[in-house]
Protein backbone atom coordinates (compact mmCIF):
# COMPACT_ATOMS: atom_id res chain seq x y z
CA UNK A 1 0.00 0.00 0.00
CA UNK A 2 1.25 3.31 -0.86
CA UNK A 3 2.40 5.63 2.00
CA UNK A 4 0.57 8.74 2.68
CA UNK A 5 2.58 11.95 3.32
CA UNK A 6 3.65 14.76 5.47
CA UNK A 7 6.67 16.96 5.36
CA UNK A 8 7.16 16.81 9.15
CA UNK A 9 5.70 13.89 11.22
CA UNK A 10 5.54 15.17 15.11
CA UNK A 11 5.10 12.15 17.47
CA UNK A 12 3.35 13.45 20.56
CA UNK A 13 0.72 16.17 20.97
CA UNK A 14 2.06 17.13 24.70
CA UNK A 15 3.04 20.91 25.44
CA UNK A 16 5.95 20.45 23.38
CA UNK A 17 4.78 18.68 20.24
CA UNK A 18 1.92 21.35 20.00
CA UNK A 19 4.55 23.70 20.27
CA UNK A 20 5.98 22.25 17.40
CA UNK A 21 3.59 21.66 15.65
CA UNK A 22 2.53 25.59 16.11
CA UNK A 23 6.40 26.67 14.96
CA UNK A 24 6.26 24.43 11.53
CA UNK A 25 3.07 26.29 10.96
CA UNK A 26 3.94 29.98 11.23
CA UNK A 27 7.04 28.25 9.14
CA UNK A 28 4.63 27.64 5.96
CA UNK A 29 5.80 23.54 6.39
CA UNK A 30 3.05 21.18 6.43
CA UNK A 31 3.25 19.08 9.30
CA UNK A 32 1.28 15.93 10.73
CA UNK A 33 0.89 16.16 14.79
CA UNK A 34 -0.18 12.55 15.99
CA UNK A 35 -0.96 11.58 19.76
CA UNK A 36 -2.05 8.03 20.89
CA UNK A 37 -3.99 9.34 23.93
CA UNK A 38 -7.73 10.60 22.98
CA UNK A 39 -6.98 14.30 23.59
CA UNK A 40 -5.18 16.76 25.66
CA UNK A 41 -4.14 16.01 29.25
CA UNK A 42 -6.99 17.32 32.24
CA UNK A 43 -4.13 18.11 35.03
CA UNK A 44 -2.18 21.41 35.88
CA UNK A 45 1.50 19.10 35.79
CA UNK A 46 3.85 21.33 34.27
CA UNK A 47 2.60 24.60 35.03
CA UNK A 48 5.02 27.57 35.33
CA UNK A 49 6.40 29.20 31.60
CA UNK A 50 9.73 30.71 31.57
CA UNK A 51 10.76 34.39 30.04
CA UNK A 52 11.67 32.33 26.69
CA UNK A 53 8.76 30.40 26.33
CA UNK A 54 6.25 33.86 27.05
CA UNK A 55 8.86 35.19 24.08
CA UNK A 56 7.59 32.14 21.92
CA UNK A 57 4.25 32.39 22.71
CA UNK A 58 4.55 36.46 21.64
CA UNK A 59 5.92 35.41 18.49
CA UNK A 60 3.62 32.92 17.85
CA UNK A 61 0.21 35.77 18.85
CA UNK A 62 -0.60 33.16 21.72
CA UNK A 63 0.88 35.33 24.06
CA UNK A 64 -2.55 37.28 25.54
CA UNK A 65 -4.66 33.92 25.38
CA UNK A 66 -2.22 31.98 27.60
CA UNK A 67 -2.12 34.63 29.76
CA UNK A 68 -5.90 34.80 30.20
CA UNK A 69 -5.99 31.24 31.60
CA UNK A 70 -2.58 31.76 33.71
CA UNK A 71 -1.42 33.80 36.60
CA UNK A 72 1.68 35.87 36.82
CA UNK A 73 3.66 35.87 39.69
CA UNK A 74 6.82 38.44 40.27
CA UNK A 75 8.86 36.47 42.43
CA UNK A 76 9.96 32.84 43.69
CA UNK A 77 10.51 32.86 47.34
CA UNK A 78 13.28 30.23 48.81
CA UNK A 79 12.05 29.62 52.56
CA UNK A 80 13.03 26.96 55.51
CA UNK A 81 11.07 26.01 57.96
CA UNK A 82 9.49 30.00 58.75
CA UNK A 83 12.75 31.70 57.41
CA UNK A 84 12.56 33.19 54.29
CA UNK A 85 16.28 33.04 52.98
CA UNK A 86 15.98 34.30 49.38
CA UNK A 87 14.22 35.48 46.70
CA UNK A 88 14.73 35.93 42.76
CA UNK A 89 12.49 38.72 41.52
CA UNK A 90 11.14 38.88 37.83
CA UNK A 91 10.43 42.59 38.30
CA UNK A 92 13.61 43.81 37.57
CA UNK A 93 14.82 47.12 35.78
CA UNK A 94 14.71 45.99 32.16
CA UNK A 95 13.16 42.95 32.30
CA UNK A 96 10.95 42.08 28.99
CA UNK A 97 8.56 40.29 31.21
CA UNK A 98 8.49 41.27 34.80
CA UNK A 99 6.43 38.22 35.78
CA UNK A 100 6.81 34.01 35.42
CA UNK A 101 3.58 32.88 34.14
CA UNK A 102 1.84 29.79 36.28
CA UNK A 103 -0.36 28.09 33.57
CA UNK A 104 -2.36 24.70 34.42
CA UNK A 105 -0.79 22.10 31.72
CA UNK A 106 -4.11 20.95 31.06
CA UNK A 107 -5.51 25.27 29.83
CA UNK A 108 -1.83 25.56 28.23
CA UNK A 109 -2.45 22.14 26.04
CA UNK A 110 -5.73 23.67 24.76
CA UNK A 111 -4.59 26.60 23.95
CA UNK A 112 -2.11 25.59 21.55
CA UNK A 113 -4.18 22.62 20.31
CA UNK A 114 -6.92 25.27 19.40
CA UNK A 115 -4.51 27.55 18.11
CA UNK A 116 -2.63 24.90 16.22
CA UNK A 117 -6.49 23.61 14.41
CA UNK A 118 -7.54 27.47 13.42
CA UNK A 119 -3.70 28.16 11.98
CA UNK A 120 -3.44 24.97 10.42
CA UNK A 121 -6.82 23.75 9.50
CA UNK A 122 -5.33 20.35 10.28
CA UNK A 123 -6.89 19.03 13.65
CA UNK A 124 -4.09 17.05 15.73
CA UNK A 125 -4.37 13.43 14.96
CA UNK A 126 -5.44 12.14 18.70
CA UNK A 127 -5.89 8.40 19.12
CA UNK A 128 -2.98 7.73 16.65
CA UNK A 129 -0.15 6.02 18.06
CA UNK A 130 3.32 5.25 16.55
CA UNK A 131 4.61 1.88 16.42
CA UNK A 132 7.67 1.82 14.00
CA UNK A 133 10.43 3.97 12.29
CA UNK A 134 12.12 3.33 9.63
CA UNK A 135 14.67 5.77 8.73
CA UNK A 136 15.94 6.28 5.26
CA UNK A 137 18.41 8.73 3.22
CA UNK A 138 15.77 10.75 1.69
CA UNK A 139 12.63 10.12 4.24
CA UNK A 140 11.11 8.55 7.17
CA UNK A 141 8.60 5.84 6.86
CA UNK A 142 6.91 5.56 10.42
CA UNK A 143 3.84 3.24 10.60
CA UNK A 144 0.74 4.76 12.72
CA UNK A 145 -1.70 2.84 13.91
CA UNK A 146 -5.43 4.48 14.61
CA UNK A 147 -6.99 3.51 17.81
CA UNK A 148 -10.87 3.19 18.92
CA UNK A 149 -12.79 2.19 22.28
CA UNK A 150 -14.72 -0.19 22.13
CA UNK A 151 -17.23 -2.42 25.15
CA UNK A 152 -15.73 -5.98 25.47
CA UNK A 153 -16.56 -8.92 27.54
CA UNK A 154 -20.46 -9.63 28.67
CA UNK A 155 -20.11 -11.22 32.72
CA UNK A 156 -17.75 -7.86 33.08
CA UNK A 157 -18.28 -5.77 30.77
CA UNK A 158 -15.22 -3.04 30.26
CA UNK A 159 -13.61 -0.47 28.02
CA UNK A 160 -10.70 -1.54 25.20
CA UNK A 161 -8.81 -0.09 22.81
CA UNK A 162 -8.40 -1.96 19.48
CA UNK A 163 -6.45 -0.95 16.41
CA UNK A 164 -9.25 0.18 13.81
CA UNK A 165 -6.61 1.20 11.08
CA UNK A 166 -2.59 0.95 10.50
CA UNK A 167 -1.32 2.90 7.67
CA UNK A 168 2.26 3.91 6.48
CA UNK A 169 3.59 8.05 6.72
CA UNK A 170 6.29 8.84 4.75
CA UNK A 171 7.78 12.47 5.77
CA UNK A 172 11.34 14.64 5.29
CA UNK A 173 11.78 14.79 9.38
CA UNK A 174 10.26 13.47 12.40
CA UNK A 175 9.65 15.13 15.62
CA UNK A 176 10.11 12.35 18.82
CA UNK A 177 7.73 15.01 21.18
CA UNK A 178 6.57 11.52 22.81
CA UNK A 179 7.62 12.28 26.07
CA UNK A 180 9.61 10.45 29.15
CA UNK A 181 9.27 6.90 27.57
CA UNK A 182 9.95 7.60 24.05
CA UNK A 183 9.09 5.84 21.07
CA UNK A 184 10.82 7.34 19.00
CA UNK A 185 14.15 7.66 21.17
CA UNK A 186 13.66 3.46 21.87
CA UNK A 187 13.64 3.31 18.05
CA UNK A 188 16.44 4.87 17.80
CA UNK A 189 18.44 2.99 19.85
CA UNK A 190 19.05 6.57 21.71
CA UNK A 191 20.69 5.65 25.24
CA UNK A 192 19.60 8.18 28.28
CA UNK A 193 22.82 9.02 29.68
CA UNK A 194 21.21 9.38 33.79
CA UNK A 195 22.90 11.30 36.56
CA UNK A 196 22.55 10.57 40.09
CA UNK A 197 19.53 12.33 41.89
CA UNK A 198 16.25 10.25 41.06
CA UNK A 199 13.95 11.78 43.22
CA UNK A 200 9.95 10.95 44.18
CA UNK A 201 7.22 13.54 44.84
CA UNK A 202 3.67 13.91 45.32
CA UNK A 203 1.90 16.54 43.95
CA UNK A 204 -1.52 18.15 45.58
CA UNK A 205 -3.81 20.21 43.70
CA UNK A 206 -6.30 21.84 46.12
CA UNK A 207 -9.47 24.53 46.36
CA UNK A 208 -8.90 27.12 48.69
CA UNK A 209 -10.00 30.71 49.83
CA UNK A 210 -9.52 33.38 47.39
CA UNK A 211 -5.44 34.45 47.45
CA UNK A 212 -3.34 37.07 46.66
CA UNK A 213 0.00 35.21 46.79
CA UNK A 214 2.56 36.78 44.28
CA UNK A 215 4.74 34.05 44.66
CA UNK A 216 5.77 30.56 44.00
CA UNK A 217 7.41 29.31 47.69
CA UNK A 218 10.32 26.77 47.65
CA UNK A 219 10.74 25.51 50.87
CA UNK A 220 13.86 23.72 51.07
CA UNK A 221 14.48 21.37 54.01
CA UNK A 222 17.61 19.51 54.73
CA UNK A 223 16.21 16.25 53.18
CA UNK A 224 13.50 17.65 51.18
CA UNK A 225 12.26 20.39 48.65
CA UNK A 226 8.49 21.43 48.58
CA UNK A 227 6.71 23.69 46.19
CA UNK A 228 3.50 25.78 46.56
CA UNK A 229 2.75 27.06 43.46
CA UNK A 230 -0.70 29.45 43.32
CA UNK A 231 -2.48 28.40 40.48
CA UNK A 232 -5.63 30.49 38.51
CA UNK A 233 -8.55 30.95 40.20
CA UNK A 234 -8.81 29.87 43.78
CA UNK A 235 -6.23 26.50 43.52
CA UNK A 236 -3.24 25.77 44.33
CA UNK A 237 -0.80 23.08 44.44
CA UNK A 238 1.49 21.62 47.10
CA UNK A 239 4.30 19.60 45.11
CA UNK A 240 6.23 17.64 48.31
CA UNK A 241 9.68 15.47 47.53
CA UNK A 242 8.85 12.32 49.55
CA UNK A 243 11.30 10.60 51.92
CA UNK A 244 10.57 7.10 51.28
CA UNK A 245 8.70 6.11 48.39
CA UNK A 246 7.34 3.33 46.98
CA UNK A 247 6.98 5.27 43.90
CA UNK A 248 8.60 3.53 40.69
CA UNK A 249 7.53 4.99 37.16
CA UNK A 250 7.21 7.65 35.67
CA UNK A 251 2.74 7.96 35.74
CA UNK A 252 1.55 8.48 32.00
CA UNK A 253 -0.58 11.55 32.23
CA UNK A 254 -3.86 11.70 33.00
CA UNK A 255 -6.81 12.00 30.22
CA UNK A 256 -10.18 11.20 31.92
CA UNK A 257 -10.78 13.95 34.93
CA UNK A 258 -12.40 11.31 36.55
CA UNK A 259 -11.70 11.02 40.69
CA UNK A 260 -13.63 8.18 42.78
CA UNK A 261 -13.07 9.31 45.79
CA UNK A 262 -15.89 10.10 49.33
CA UNK A 263 -15.85 12.63 51.41
CA UNK A 264 -14.03 10.26 54.45
CA UNK A 265 -11.08 10.27 51.60
CA UNK A 266 -11.51 13.46 50.71
CA UNK A 267 -10.75 14.88 54.24
CA UNK A 268 -8.06 11.93 55.04
CA UNK A 269 -6.06 13.38 52.11
CA UNK A 270 -6.84 17.24 53.51
CA UNK A 271 -6.12 16.85 56.61
CA UNK A 272 -2.55 14.72 55.59
CA UNK A 273 -1.84 17.56 53.17
CA UNK A 274 -2.76 20.26 55.85
CA UNK A 275 -0.24 18.76 58.51
CA UNK A 276 2.52 18.12 55.89
CA UNK A 277 2.29 21.26 55.12
CA UNK A 278 2.39 23.20 58.73
CA UNK A 279 5.50 21.13 59.28
CA UNK A 280 7.45 21.83 56.39
CA UNK A 281 6.54 25.28 56.18
CA UNK A 282 4.61 27.31 59.51
CA UNK A 283 4.19 30.07 57.70
CA UNK A 284 0.66 27.88 55.29
CA UNK A 285 -2.10 29.61 56.54
CA UNK A 286 -4.85 28.66 53.45
CA UNK A 287 -7.28 26.26 53.85
CA UNK A 288 -7.72 23.45 51.93
CA UNK A 289 -11.05 23.17 51.16
CA UNK A 290 -11.08 20.09 48.51
CA UNK A 291 -8.36 18.11 46.27
CA UNK A 292 -8.75 18.72 43.26
CA UNK A 293 -6.42 15.61 42.03
CA UNK A 294 -3.15 14.29 43.61
CA UNK A 295 -0.41 11.52 42.26
CA UNK A 296 3.17 10.53 42.70
CA UNK A 297 6.04 10.88 40.43
CA UNK A 298 9.51 10.39 40.09
CA UNK A 299 11.83 12.31 38.25
CA UNK A 300 14.64 11.20 37.07
CA UNK A 301 17.75 13.35 36.12
CA UNK A 302 18.99 12.00 32.58
CA UNK A 303 19.81 13.50 29.00
CA UNK A 304 19.93 11.11 25.42
CA UNK A 305 23.35 10.87 24.03
CA UNK A 306 22.59 12.51 20.80
CA UNK A 307 19.48 14.60 20.61
CA UNK A 308 18.91 13.16 17.27
CA UNK A 309 20.25 10.92 13.76
CA UNK A 310 19.83 11.95 10.21
CA UNK A 311 15.89 13.01 9.97
CA UNK A 312 14.77 12.10 13.74
CA UNK A 313 14.89 14.29 16.46
CA UNK A 314 13.63 14.52 20.10
CA UNK A 315 12.57 17.38 21.95
CA UNK A 316 10.91 17.86 25.59
CA UNK A 317 10.97 15.24 28.23
CA UNK A 318 11.62 12.42 25.23
CA UNK A 319 15.01 13.87 25.45
CA UNK A 320 15.81 14.67 29.18
CA UNK A 321 14.38 14.70 32.25
CA UNK A 322 15.44 17.11 35.84
CA UNK A 323 13.56 17.64 39.21
CA UNK A 324 10.02 19.46 39.10
CA UNK A 325 11.01 22.58 40.91
CA UNK A 326 12.38 24.85 37.72
CA UNK A 327 10.00 23.34 35.00
CA UNK A 328 13.29 23.37 32.99
CA UNK A 329 12.68 20.46 30.80
CA UNK A 330 8.99 21.37 29.38
CA UNK A 331 10.06 24.75 29.07
CA UNK A 332 13.76 23.49 27.35
CA UNK A 333 11.61 21.30 25.62
CA UNK A 334 10.00 24.45 23.44
CA UNK A 335 13.73 25.87 22.38
CA UNK A 336 14.12 22.61 21.08
CA UNK A 337 10.91 22.30 19.37
CA UNK A 338 11.70 25.68 17.58
CA UNK A 339 15.50 25.09 16.95
CA UNK A 340 14.32 21.67 15.11
CA UNK A 341 11.56 23.08 13.11
CA UNK A 342 13.79 26.25 11.71
CA UNK A 343 16.45 24.38 10.78
CA UNK A 344 13.80 22.18 8.71
CA UNK A 345 12.15 25.21 7.08
CA UNK A 346 15.39 27.13 6.59
CA UNK A 347 16.86 24.36 4.56
CA UNK A 348 15.05 20.57 4.01
CA UNK A 349 17.75 18.99 2.06
CA UNK A 350 19.74 16.51 3.85
CA UNK A 351 23.12 18.31 3.82
CA UNK A 352 21.47 21.16 5.43
CA UNK A 353 19.43 20.06 7.67
CA UNK A 354 22.32 17.83 8.86
CA UNK A 355 24.70 20.28 9.33
CA UNK A 356 22.35 22.58 11.33
CA UNK A 357 20.89 20.44 13.43
CA UNK A 358 24.68 18.91 14.67
CA UNK A 359 24.85 22.30 15.81
CA UNK A 360 21.63 22.01 17.57
CA UNK A 361 22.38 18.99 19.26
CA UNK A 362 25.98 20.14 20.42
CA UNK A 363 24.67 23.34 21.69
CA UNK A 364 21.55 21.20 24.13
CA UNK A 365 24.10 18.71 25.23
CA UNK A 366 26.14 21.50 26.52
CA UNK A 367 23.23 23.04 27.75
CA UNK A 368 21.65 19.78 29.12
CA UNK A 369 25.01 18.68 30.81
CA UNK A 370 25.04 22.57 32.05
CA UNK A 371 21.24 21.78 33.70
CA UNK A 372 22.29 18.31 35.35
CA UNK A 373 25.02 20.35 37.40
CA UNK A 374 27.28 17.88 35.24
CA UNK A 375 30.25 20.82 34.43
CA UNK A 376 30.48 21.96 37.86
CA UNK A 377 26.94 23.30 38.96
CA UNK A 378 26.47 27.04 40.91
CA UNK A 379 29.54 28.03 42.48
CA UNK A 380 29.49 30.21 44.89
CA UNK A 381 31.56 33.51 45.68
CA UNK A 382 32.35 35.77 48.65
CA UNK A 383 29.48 36.99 48.89
CA UNK A 384 27.41 34.22 48.64
CA UNK A 385 24.80 33.74 51.66
CA UNK A 386 25.85 30.15 53.49
CA UNK A 387 22.48 28.90 53.14
CA UNK A 388 22.29 29.29 49.90
CA UNK A 389 25.99 28.14 49.18
CA UNK A 390 25.54 25.13 50.65
CA UNK A 391 22.35 24.32 48.93
CA UNK A 392 23.48 25.19 45.41
CA UNK A 393 23.23 22.08 43.25
CA UNK A 394 19.93 21.53 44.69
CA UNK A 395 18.87 25.16 43.28
CA UNK A 396 20.31 25.21 40.39
CA UNK A 397 17.27 22.76 38.81
CA UNK A 398 15.06 24.70 40.89
CA UNK A 399 15.85 28.15 39.37
CA UNK A 400 13.04 28.73 37.02
CA UNK A 401 15.06 29.52 33.41
CA UNK A 402 18.02 27.81 30.92
CA UNK A 403 20.95 29.72 29.55
CA UNK A 404 21.53 33.48 29.93
CA UNK A 405 18.45 33.62 31.77
CA UNK A 406 19.61 31.35 34.17
CA UNK A 407 22.91 33.24 35.10
CA UNK A 408 21.22 36.33 35.94
CA UNK A 409 18.32 34.30 38.33
CA UNK A 410 21.75 32.91 39.42
CA UNK A 411 23.43 36.37 39.82
CA UNK A 412 19.86 37.64 42.07
CA UNK A 413 21.62 34.92 44.70
CA UNK A 414 25.37 35.85 43.82
CA UNK A 415 25.85 32.36 42.57
CA UNK A 416 27.70 31.72 39.08
CA UNK A 417 27.46 29.02 36.42
CA UNK A 418 30.28 27.00 36.47
C1 LIG B 1 1.88 13.86 38.09
C2 LIG B 1 2.84 14.73 37.31
C3 LIG B 1 3.28 15.91 37.88
C4 LIG B 1 4.20 16.71 37.20
N1 LIG B 1 4.65 17.86 37.78
C5 LIG B 1 5.62 18.58 37.19
C6 LIG B 1 6.16 19.74 37.82
O1 LIG B 1 5.75 20.14 38.91
N2 LIG B 1 7.19 20.40 37.18
C7 LIG B 1 7.66 19.96 35.97
O2 LIG B 1 8.60 20.58 35.44
N3 LIG B 1 7.15 18.90 35.35
C8 LIG B 1 6.14 18.19 35.92
N4 LIG B 1 5.65 17.08 35.30
C9 LIG B 1 6.26 16.69 34.00
C10 LIG B 1 5.66 17.48 32.85
O3 LIG B 1 4.30 17.13 32.74
C11 LIG B 1 6.48 17.18 31.59
O4 LIG B 1 7.76 17.77 31.74
C12 LIG B 1 5.84 17.74 30.32
O5 LIG B 1 4.57 17.18 30.11
C13 LIG B 1 6.74 17.41 29.13
O6 LIG B 1 6.09 17.74 27.94
P1 LIG B 1 6.38 16.92 26.60
O7 LIG B 1 5.49 17.54 25.57
O8 LIG B 1 7.83 16.81 26.36
O9 LIG B 1 5.89 15.43 26.91
P2 LIG B 1 4.47 14.91 27.36
O10 LIG B 1 3.66 16.00 27.96
O11 LIG B 1 4.71 13.68 28.17
O12 LIG B 1 3.76 14.51 25.99
C14 LIG B 1 4.13 13.38 25.27
C15 LIG B 1 2.95 12.95 24.43
O13 LIG B 1 3.35 11.90 23.54
C16 LIG B 1 2.30 10.95 23.44
N5 LIG B 1 2.89 9.68 23.02
C17 LIG B 1 3.75 8.89 23.71
N6 LIG B 1 4.09 7.82 22.97
C18 LIG B 1 3.43 7.92 21.79
C19 LIG B 1 3.36 7.10 20.62
N7 LIG B 1 4.04 5.95 20.51
N8 LIG B 1 2.59 7.52 19.57
C20 LIG B 1 1.89 8.69 19.67
N9 LIG B 1 1.90 9.48 20.77
C21 LIG B 1 2.67 9.11 21.81
C22 LIG B 1 1.70 10.93 24.85
O14 LIG B 1 0.36 10.48 24.83
C23 LIG B 1 1.81 12.39 25.27
O15 LIG B 1 0.63 13.13 25.02
C24 LIG B 1 4.70 16.30 35.92
C25 LIG B 1 4.21 15.13 35.35
C26 LIG B 1 3.31 14.34 36.02
C27 LIG B 1 2.84 13.06 35.38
Amino acid sequence: MKAKETDVLVVGAGPVGLMAGLFLAQAGVKATVVDREMGPTVRSYACALHTRSLKYLQQLGLLEAVIAVGRKVSKVAFYEQDLRRAELNFAEPGSEFPYMLLVPQDAFEQVLESALVTQTGRPVLWNHRLTDLQPGDDSVISTIEELTGTSMGYTIPHWETVVKARFSLRSKLVIGADGHNSLVRQQLHIEPVRAPGRQAFAAYEFLTDDHDYDEVRVVMAPESTSVLWPLPGNKCRWTFQLLHSEVAEFPGKERKAIRLSDEATDQKIRAFVQELARKRAPWFNLPIKGISWCSEVVFEHFCVKTFGIDRCWLAGDAAHQTGPVGVQSMNAGFSEAQAISAAFAQNPSASGLSSRLQEFNQANLARWQQLLGLTGGLKSGPKTDLWIKDRSQRLLESLPATDAALERLAAQLQLQLG
